[in-house]
């Protein structure tokens, strides 16, 4: 699996979804505006009551995507950590301990979170452009 690849592809998914989250937050500002005018008080407008509903939605889908974008930083951080940028490990074998190298240049590993966890994220977006089937999970 190519982390970079769905890294990208994972924030592609999220720019669009921030950029429709944030249309229906303004366009609920517009209708609770619209609702103020004075030739409207006091009739009924279909649906409309629901806009402050629309707009709590909305913003917690912002929330979230903010959350997803942290998680799919935090893989990245942690798939592309490098101890000491440049010379390869002498960890025989092992790429959780640090080596002398490491220890010398004292930089603590970002906390442990598997490339796994971005599958789980993509499945929510299976149906949209780009998403590969080699990034289904299988059980
Ligand atoms: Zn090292």
């Amino acid at each position: 699996m190519s982390t970079a690849d769905l890294v990208a592809w994972l924030r592609g998914v999220l720019d669009e979804n921030e950029a429709a989250a944030r249309e229906l937050v303004a366009e609920a500002a517009r209708c609770r505006e619209a609702l103020k005018e004075p030739r409207l008080l006091g009739t009924t407008q279909v649906g409309w009551g629901n806009w402050t509903a629309v707009e709590r939605t909305a913003l917690q889908a912002l929330a979230d995507i903010e959350a997803k974008r942290a998680i799919v930083d935090a893989v990245e951080r942690y798939v592309s950590w490098e101890p000491h940028p440049g010379v390869p490990c002498d960890n025989e074998g092992n790429p959780h301990e640090p080596c002398d190298l490491c220890i010398a240049a004292n930089r603590s590993m970002p906390p442990r979170i598997e490339p796994h966890v971005l599958l789980l994220l993509a499945m929510a977006y299976a149906d949209r452009p780009g998403y590969r089937t080699e990034w289904r999970l299988t059980e």
